[in-house]
C-alpha cells in the first residue's frame, strides 16, 4: 500500500499538444516544493486559493516555462491536504520537464488514482463518490456523465445513508432489548420493525433494479441489425448514425460482414452491429457469416429485424423469428419492415404476432422524423420502465451490485426471522451484516485490497 504524508506529483491532463497541461502537487511539502522551483510570487507565504503567474525554472536554474501557480491549503483542497497546482503549456515537453524539476526537488510520482486516494482517506470524499469520479471520467454518454456527477455530488450516498440510518435504528431496538432480556420487557413495537424492514428491503430492490439500467449506460446497448441482404440493413444502419448530431466514433469492423458502429441516442450509447443476413446456405464463407451473425445475436440488447416490405417476410424468416422467442424469450425484437416509400397503400402491419415499424430507411438520410418510432422503440425495449429513474437512484458500479444484493439478502433474512419469532440475537446479526455490506459501499469499512482494486482504475495524476 502506498505511503501516506509524503508528497506526491503528478501531470493531471492528457499527453499531447494542447494549449494548457496542469502539473498538481499534494502533500505536506507541496508549498515547499512548488517555492523552491518557482520564480514570482513567494508561494510558502501566499494565502490559499490565489493564483500567481510565473516561471518554473530546472534545477540549474534554466527558465522551463510561464505557468500559473494555484495553491490551495489544507484543509481546503481536492485531496485536504497542500495542493499546488502548475498550469503550464501543453505538449510533451513542458509538463514533463516540470514534474521531473518537481520530482528532483523531493515529490515523489504518485499512483494511480493517489490524489483521489488521499481525499478519500482524508474525508473529502465517500468511496462510491471517489468512484464517481473514475466513472465520469469514462462516461460514454451524456446519461453516464448525468449519473456520475449525481453520485460524485454524494446524492447517491445520501440514500445509502438513509438506508444505514433507519437499519442502525432497528438495530438499536433490538439490540436494547436483548440487553433487558432477562427482565422480559419489549422496547420494540413489532409491527414497526416489520415496516421499517419491508421499507429498507423494498429501497434496496429498487436500487438493485437500476443496476440493468446502469450496466447499460456504462458499456452500451448492443443493438443487432439483422436481416436478408438488401432488405436496407446498411441504409438504415447510417440513417441511425446520421441522426440526432449522434456519431460518437466509429468502430472497426471486426469481420469482413460485420459492421460496429456507435452512437449517441437520447442520452444513451448504442452499439450497433450490422451482420451479414441470416439465411440458411451451402455457401461455406456465408455459412461462417451466419453463423457470427447468430453470435452477435446471442449477445445482442436488442434486435432490429430489417425486411423488404416488397419482398415480405420468408417462411424461413419467420420460422426464425418465431424460434427466437423460445431460444432468448427476453430479448426485444423490434421488426422493420423497410422500403415503405415503394409502396402505394399502407402496408400489412403485423409480422407474425409481431407489430411491424414500417418506414424508408432511403427517406430517413434525408428526414430524421422517420426513425422517431424506431428511436422511441429502440430506448423502451432497453430502459422499460427504468428510463425515468433519477440519476442519484441508478447502480452502475459491479461492486456495489453485490454489496447492496448481500444487503439484501441479510435484509430479507431478518425478515423471516421476524416473521418465526426467532430470538433477538439472530435478528440483530442480519441487521448487523446488512450495515456492513451497506458500509463497505460508502466505505466506511473497507480493506486496502479493496482500495487498491479500486484506485488501480484511475489514472495517474487524477
Ligand atoms: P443490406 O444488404 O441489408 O445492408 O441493404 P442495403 O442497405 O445495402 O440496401 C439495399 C438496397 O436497397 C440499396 O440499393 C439501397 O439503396 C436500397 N434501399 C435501402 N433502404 C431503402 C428504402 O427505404 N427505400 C428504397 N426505395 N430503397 C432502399
Amino acid at each position: 500500500m502506498r505511503q501516506r504524508g509524503d508528497t506526491i506529483a503528478a501531470i493531471a491532463t492528457a499527453r499531447g499538444r494542447a494549449a494548457l497541461a496542469i502539473v498538481r502537487l499534494s502533500g505536506p511539502e507541496a508549498c515547499r516544493i512548488a517555492a523552491a522551483c518557482f520564480r514570482g510570487a513567494d508561494l510558502q507565504a501566499v494565502p490559499s486559493h490565489t493564483a500567481h503567474f510565473g516561471y518554473v525554472l530546472s534545477p540549474d536554474g534554466e527558465p522551463i516555462d510561464q505557468v500559473v501557480a494555484t495553491v490551495f491549503r489544507t484543509p481546503r483542497s481536492y485531496t485536504g491536504e497542500d495542493v499546488v497546482e502548475l498550469t503550464c503549456h501543453g505538449g510533451d515537453l513542458a509538463p514533463q520537464l516540470i514534474l521531473e524539476t518537481l520530482l528532483h526537488h523531493g515529490a515523489r510520482l504518485a499512483e494511480p488514482g493517489e490524489f483521489t486516494l488521499r481525499a478519500f482517506l482524508n474525508g473529502k470524499l465517500d468511496l462510491a463518490q471517489a468512484e464517481a469520479v473514475a466513472d465520469l471520467i469514462h462516461a460514454g454518454s451524456t446519461r453516464a456523465h448525468r449519473v456520475s456527477l449525481a453520485h460524485l455530488q454524494g446524492r447517491y450516498s445520501e440514500q445509502l445513508q438513509r438506508l444505514r440510518s433507519d437499519l442502525l435504528e432497528l438495530c438499536a431496538y433490538v439490540e436494547l432489548e436483548l440487553d433487558f432480556s432477562d427482565e422480559d420487557v419489549e422496547f420494540a413495537d413489532r409491527a414497526q420493525l416489520e415496516a421499517l424492514l419491508d421499507r429498507t428491503g423494498r429501497l434496496l430492490d429498487e436500487l438493485l433494479r437500476s443496476y440493468r439500467l446502469g450496466e447499460l449506460l456504462r458499456d452500451g446497448v448492443r443493438v443487432v441489425i439483422g436481416g436478408r441482404p438488401n432488405a436496407g440493413k446498411s441504409t438504415l444502419l447510417n440513417a441511425l448514425l446520421g441522426q440526432d448530431r449522434a456519431i460518437v466514433s466509429p468502430v472497426p469492423g471486426t469481420t469482413r460482414d460485420q459492421i460496429e458502429a456507435e452512437a449517441e441516442i437520447e442520452g444513451l450509447r448504442f452499439r450497433f452491429v450490422d451482420t451479414a443476413g441470416l439465411r440458411a446456405t451451402a455457401d461455406e464463407i456465408e455459412a461462417e457469416g451466419v453463423r457470427r451473425a447468430q453470435q452477435a445475436i446471442a449477445a445482442a440488447e436488442v434486435l432490429v429485424y430489417v425486411f423488404d416490405l416488397t419482398v415480405g417476410l420468408a417462411p424461413d424468416e419467420q420460422a426464425y423469428l418465431t424460434r427466437l422467442r423460445t431460444e432468448q424469450p427476453a430479448l426485444p425484437v423490434i421488426v422493420v419492415g423497410n422500403k415503405r416509400d415503394l409502396l402505394d397503400s399502407a402496408p400489412e402491419l403485423l409480422a407474425l404476432d409481431r407489430p411491424v415499424l414500417a418506414l424508408s430507411a432511403r427517406r430517413a438520410r434525408e428526414d430524421a422524423a422517420e426513425l422517431q418510432p424506431l428511436v422511441r422503440e429502440l430506448v423502451a425495449a432497453v430502459t422499460a420502465d427504468l428510463g425515468s429513474m433519477d440519476d442519484s437512484a441508478v447502480v452502475m458500479n459491479q461492486r456495489h451490485r453485490q454489496h447492496l444484493a448481500r444487503a439484501r439478502e441479510a435484509v430479507q433474512a431478518a425478515r423471516a426471522a421476524l416473521d418465526q419469532g426467532l430470538s433477538g440475537d439472530l435478528l440483530a446479526l442480519e441487521l448487523r451484516r446488512a450495515l456492513h455490506e451497506l458500509g463497505a459501499i460508502t466505505g466506511e469499512i473497507t480493506t486496502e485490497d479493496v482500495l487498491d482494486q479500486i484506485f488501480s482504475r484511475f489514472c495517474i495524476g487524477k
